[in-house]
């Protein structure tokens, strides 16, 4: 009986080999059900309701189950996941992978929230399968995960998690790996993962199959060398290579002043309350300030902001319920959304205009997703308009200018500044905000877009509800190259060495000390806060650090945005305990920072001051901004002292961070108990809920980090379809006006108004195909 299963198998094995041999590459393939594929994966597509392919997949899932090397490049929301979790499940199947063959196909996401999302997938397609799987990111038990690895068939994972337990997990063998996958593999492969990337890869043979996906290729040939491709095939869809984004997605701009840009996004939110909407922002200060000030204005639709300082489970909290949210609006930072699949998403705004048009693709690629309507819109400041809509017109988005309707503006100025006034904190956050931004537009590479001297600061200052005239710390000297963090492509030394050269009234006011006392308030607040929020990669920096250190990037692998915060963000289980100062136990949750508590008086300065650190290829920390002399030094008390008393207060707030951590990760537990016994009681009535995958059974005790997905809700397809019914009829109150009307009233004050970029009606040249589908060979 067994030995006949076997022969079966053998058969199906070898019946599904020579079809995937004999599979035509350029057979135009619609249903899944018309590919070669083994029937684990064929019921997993069926029962997570996928039927037919998308673009990509068909293009790139016949190749990638012939063992081809892939470059992928294809819109957001177009389904590039399936297009290469289907070849990786089939690739390992066919090979008749075990558990005993180790580690067979590794997949690399940029930011750990695309990793959980990835993996989801993974469960559900993959749930008849019987190879075991995992999730390996920061923020999950550091020796759990160790503990599994050895186990595990397929990893989904982020690069500096990766690393490590490639340096440190004893029996971690990747000696077998057939297969590499990176998503989002443009910012992968730029500098802020450069060297955690090629020391992966380092690790891993080099006869395999490597695949590359993005809806913004990369775009280096020495970047596809790193990664060893052998004879890559490069699939890109583009729809007749009209637009480089999705033909369901409408896409606005509105020029406003910047100084009229948060009354702006207010009156947009107010005529929205039933939509779902993304708000994209360069930092991270300016999400926390725009979020904490518009919870008191209450515009009436449940906000939500994400960004890299907030610890994973609150990012995984904030994620989830904004997935399930019908109505809600979230203020984020680019780094944390990059690729996430949020469904049924209304609009994107992008309040601040992105570096680039790559970025802008990107973000407004959070909605319109598998064919659905969505639509975004880019508020411009009179003087970005013309350099970002040359940009987009490169890129081929089309793109729209709309005006905003006079009954629907409405100005909140007055009342932040009231809000300002009563609350230090918040007026904090606006101070720290303006400083970023203003240093995120200083810093910004694109001048045709980004002219520093023609935006209304001041007006911007007011704006926020801060009284009397800009203040902004800078100075000079300062490499600025080492700021704008993790940049794309190579930075234009020339063009910086230049730079302060060219001064204007706003390079002094950087120069320029700050000339606030910190009050205690703000000692308080410092810990949160630092003055590198700079650089349209701002976010990036983010992380809980309760140190407030802000490493420059392209130091190593962890100054990379997405990993330092997955190296920092959890002050969770990933953290690893050392006999500290105090009673209680000090934890320390990367290596770096327990180096920097030993370096005691470099803390001194850090705390004392706010004051930015970087650190050189050794790890030795240096002041990028101001040296203290040694007499202002000692005029605060000997250093003894103040190391005392220093560590003292670091010591306590330690312990409070702690303390939490260990209430939410409690709660957490409970939390998922209850979903369990719900699931359970469901199964007993015989409704089955989501059918346990099996996939994910190594990773589903109790403490599992690696079941940390457990808690997030797996999307039901029928709810999905369900919401989808029900949204075209939302309708969106009329916020904007076309441009084109506008006119017919004779309001128009500016050129330029109604112009449309259309995409060129037909590809100009093959090179203009290749350069939009992704300009991969340059
Ligand atoms: P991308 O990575 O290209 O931005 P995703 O892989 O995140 O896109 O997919 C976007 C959405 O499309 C997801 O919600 C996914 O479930 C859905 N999707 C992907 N492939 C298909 C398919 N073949 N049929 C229907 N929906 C699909
Ligand atoms: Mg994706």
């Amino acid at each position: 009986m067994k030995s006949l299963k076997r022969k079966r198998d053998i058969e199906d094995h070898e019946r599904l080999e020579r079809a995937v041999e004999e599979l035509d590459i350029k057979a135009e393939i619609k249903d899944f059900s018309d590919l070669p594929l083994s029937q684990p994966t064929a019921s997993g597509l069926e029962a997570s309701h996928f039927k037919t392919l998308t673009d990509i997949q068909s293009k790139a899932i016949p190749l990638a189950l012939k063992g081809r090397d892939i470059l992928g490049a294809a819109k957001t929301g177009s389904g590039k996941t399936l297009a290469f979790l289907v070849p990786v499940l089939e690739n390992l199947y066919r090979a008749r992978w075990t558990e005993l063959d180790g580690l067979g196909a590794l997949i690399i996401s940029p930011t750990r929230e695309l990793a959980i999302q990835i993996f989801e997938v993974l469960r559900k397609i993959g749930r008849y399968h019987t190879f075991s799987a995992a999730l390996v990111i920061g923020g999950g038990d550091l020796k759990e995960q160790k503990e599994r690895l050895g186990r595990m068939n397929i990893l989904v994972c982020t690069p500096g998690r990766m690393l490590q337990h490639m340096d440190q997990t004893v029996a971690f063998e990747v000696g077998n790996l057939k297969m590499l996958v990176l998503d989002e593999a443009d910012r992968i492969m730029d500098m802020g993962f450069q060297s955690s990337v090629d020391a992966i890869i380092e690790h891993l043979p080099k006869e395999r199959q490597t695949m590359l996906f993005s809806a913004t290729q990369t775009k280096k040939v020495s970047d596809l060398a790193r990664l060893s491709l052998r004879d890559p095939e490069y699939v890109a869809v583009h729809e007749a290579a009209s637009s480089s984004t999705p033909t369901t997605l409408q896409q606005y701009y509105v020029v406003v002043p910047l100084s009229k840009k948060l009354d702006t996004l207010f009156g947009f939110i107010r005529a929205n309350l039933k939509s779902k909407i993304i708000v994209f922002f360069s930092s991270a200060k300016q999400v926390r300030f725009v979020y904490e000030s518009f919870r008191h204005l209450q515009p009436g639709i449940p906000l939500l902001h994400l960004h890299g300082r907030q610890k994973l489970s609150a990012r995984l909290d904030i994620t989830s319920s904004f997935s399930a949210a019908k109505n809600s609006c979230i203020f984020a930072t680019d780094v944390v959304a990059r690729g996430l699949d949020f469904p049924a998403v209304d609009w994107v705004v992008q309040l601040d205009c992105p570096e680039d048009a790559d970025t802008y693709i990107h973000r407004v690629g959070r909605t319109a997703r598998s064919e659905k309507p969505g639509k975004a819109v880019i508020i411009l400041d009179p003087s970005e308009e013309e350099g970002m809509l040359k940009r987009l017109e490169h890129k081929k988005v089309p793109i729209k200018q709309i005006n905003i309707r006079k009954q629907k503006e409405q100005s909140i100025g007055a009342q932040l500044q009231k809000l300002c006034f009563q609350d230090p904190e918040l007026k904090y956050l606006a101070k720290k905000a303006f400083e970023s931004y203003t240093k995120s537009l200083w810093l910004q590479k694109d001048k045709e877009i980004f002219n520093i001297d023609k935006y209304d600061l001041e007006g911007f200052h007011a704006s926020m509800g801060l009284p009397g005239a800009p203040k902004i710390k800078f100075r000079k000297g300062v490499d600025v190259k080492k700021l704008k963090n993790a940049p794309r492509g190579d930075d234009d030394e020339e063009e910086q060495a230049k730079k302060p050269e060219v001064r204007t009234k706003y390079d002094r006011m950087f120069e320029r000390r700050n000339q606030d006392v910190l009050s205690s308030h703000y000692s308080k607040t410092i810990a949160d806060d630092d003055p590198e929020d700079a650089g349209s990669h701002a976010d990036a920096d983010e992380d809980n650090d309760f140190l407030s250190v802000k490493r420059v990037h392209q130091v190593d692998e962890e100054s990379s945005s997405s990993e330092k915060e997955e190296d920092v963000a959890a002050t969770g289980p990933a953290a690893k305990v050392i006999p500290g100062i105090g009673k209680e136990p000090i934890v320390i949750d990367s290596k770096r920072r327990e180096k920097l508590l030993k370096s005691k008086k470099k803390l001194l300065k850090l705390k004392e001051k706010g004051v930015k650190l970087v650190y050189d290829d050794d790890g030795v920390p240096h002041q990028v901004y101001e040296l203290e002399d040694e007499e202002d030094f000692k005029k605060r008390g000997s250093a003894a002292e103040q190391r005392a008393k220093f560590l003292e207060e670091e010591a306590a707030r330690i312990r409070e961070a702690d303390l939490d951590d260990k209430q939410l990760a409690k709660q957490k537990r409970r939390e998922k108990r209850e979903k369990k016994k719900a699931r359970e009681a469901a199964e007993r009535r015989g409704e089955t809920l989501e059918e346990a995958p099996r996939l994910a059974e190594a990773g589903e005790d109790e403490e599992d980090p690696m079941a940390l997905l457990a808690s997030l809700p797996l999307p039901e397809d029928e709810d999905e379809d369900e919401e989808e019914e029900e949204r075209p009829t939302k309708r969106p109150k009329k916020w904007f006006e076309d441009a084109s009307e506008d006119e017919k009233e004779g309001a128009k004050k500016r050129k330029g108004k109604g112009r449309v970029i259309e995409a060129a009606d037909e590809p100009e040249t093959l090179e203009d195909l290749e350069a939009l589908a992704a300009g991969l060979l340059n």
